[in-house]
């Protein structure tokens, strides 16, 4: 039985994760080191540009960029990293963000990398300069954006190039950083949930980008509030100053050099834009935690024991006449995916009923919805211990007979961290 005693108390059911890391389902479980790594961060002061300083170098080794930066979340690295780009080092521009009045402040943004997540970069007060089409999804045979139309839209008010990667991009993100080089403007990458491979975590920079954004509470598994932001020296200064409560007077401010050159700013810079994405010394300790264990860790090993649980859940739910199962395990997938087709016309459920009901068991059971329209459901083992494999496919073979009440024992022990 599945028995959490915080969760209890509040009358707030637990939910056993078949759909990977979901930032409202609580994204990954923290790896155990991390959250004791937070313990002993509570116990001391420090200061947080001194850790800060830090994690530059820890996260510069890890990444091969120049810099790096403990944030809020990716989606406030975006948010941090942007407010960089309209910045720079002028105090005056910090201090009147996210008003970009008279001031550049432009994203060149291709249509087909918007998601809800460019909110964030908007949130800086940034605007996002939409280029190319959607041709290609109309079967025109034209793609998404040309490489002259980045030339083309980069001019006195753009300040940076955001990029969403995904590995069908074209033209490529060299490709894209060239271009954006050539006129002297930044990019940056929203690479939040493209770990693992862990070669990712070089391969953005390597690229040529300027600022890459990365989730730590994905499978990086440290704590769920965390992101990071690796990059141009100058640009994580530009953060730090925005983000950091620097507030002193002038004779006693001594930042770390590691991190700011307080010669390169006129005046100390007040609380900036970044205020209110405020990071703690347990997150930032638990995030630096997260990432040296996940850098470690044998990524063959645990894709291949994924890939085996994937295999014997496609087994078990093939068994049920009305379900069809396939496995996608392409080299892009963070994880082995279970994909499983229901056949509406002779289940006695429709796909949605079904997940619907999942929803209501105890523990709830949430399984990936992206395709419900196509009539099909995936279940993603990432997340999920071995015990927790087995409820999942018990509950998902009962709803499916519209049976609910044929239980094991109403739930799997959560003994097993599992990211
Ligand atoms: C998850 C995600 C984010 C947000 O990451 P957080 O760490 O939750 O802030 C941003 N962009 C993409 C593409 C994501 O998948």
């Amino acid at each position: 039985m599945s028995n959490n005693d915080v969760y209890d108390e509040l009358g707030v059911p637990t939910v056993v994760n078949a759909s990977g890391t979901k930032t409202r389902i609580g994204g990954s479980l923290i790896r155990k080191e991390a959250l004791q790594a937070m313990n002993q961060a509570a116990e001391s002061f420090v200061r947080l540009s001194d850790l800060q300083a830090a994690a530059s170098d820890r996260i510069a080794d890890a990444t091969g960029a120049e810099a790096g930066y403990v944030t809020n979340g990716a989606a406030s690295a975006l948010l941090l990293g942007t407010a960089a780009c309209i910045a720079g080092s002028d105090p005056g521009v910090m201090s009147q963000l996210p008003d970009t009045k008279d001031i550049p402040s432009e994203v060149v943004m291709p249509r087909t990398h918007r998601t809800g997540y460019d909110h964030a970069i908007r949130g800086s007060g940034a605007t996002i300069s939409d280029i190319g089409s959607n041709d290609r999804r109309i079967g025109t045979g034209s793609s998404d954006v040309e490489p002259w139309e980045y030339a083309n839209a980069i001019g006195e008010e753009t300040v940076a190039v955001a990029h969403i990667y995904k590995d069908y991009a074209t033209p490529n993100l060299a490709k894209v950083c060239e271009i954006a080089h050539d006129h002297d403007v930044p990019v940056i990458v929203d690479a939040a949930a493209e770990l693992p491979p862990i070669e990712n975590l070089s391969w953005f920079t390597e690229q040529g980008a300027d600022l890459v954004a990365f989730s730590g509470g994905k499978a990086v598994r440290g704590p769920q509030s965390t992101g990071f932001l690796a990059g141009r020296r100058d640009l994580i200064e530009s953060v730090a100053f925005q983000h950091l409560d620097m507030h002193a007077a002038p004779e006693i401010w001594d930042p770390p050099e590691r991190l700011v050159d307080t010669n390169k700013i006129d005046g100390v810079p007040e609380q900036g834009i970044g205020r209110p994405l405020k990071v703690g010394k347990e997150e930032l300790v638990g995030l630096l935690t997260a990432l040296d264990l996940f850098i470690e860790e044998d990524h063959e090993a645990t894709r291949t024991k994924w890939r085996r649980r994937a295999d014997s859940i496609a087994a078990a739910l093939g068994e049920v006449d009305v379900l069809s199962t396939s496995i996608d395990d392409s080299k892009k997938s963070v994880t082995p995916t279970v994909i499983v087709d229901v056949d509406e016309s002779l289940a006695p459920v429709t796909t949605a009923e079904l997940l619907l009901a999942l929803k209501q068991e105890k523990p709830r059971v949430f399984v990936g919805a992206d395709d419900l329209a196509d009539q099909r459901f995936t279940v993603n083992p990432m997340c999920l211990s071995a015990k927790e494999v087995d409820y999942v496919v018990d509950r998902i073979r009962a709803n499916v007979r519209g049976d609910s009440a044929a239980v094991t024992d109403g739930g799997p022990d959560v003994d097993e961290q599992n990211g």
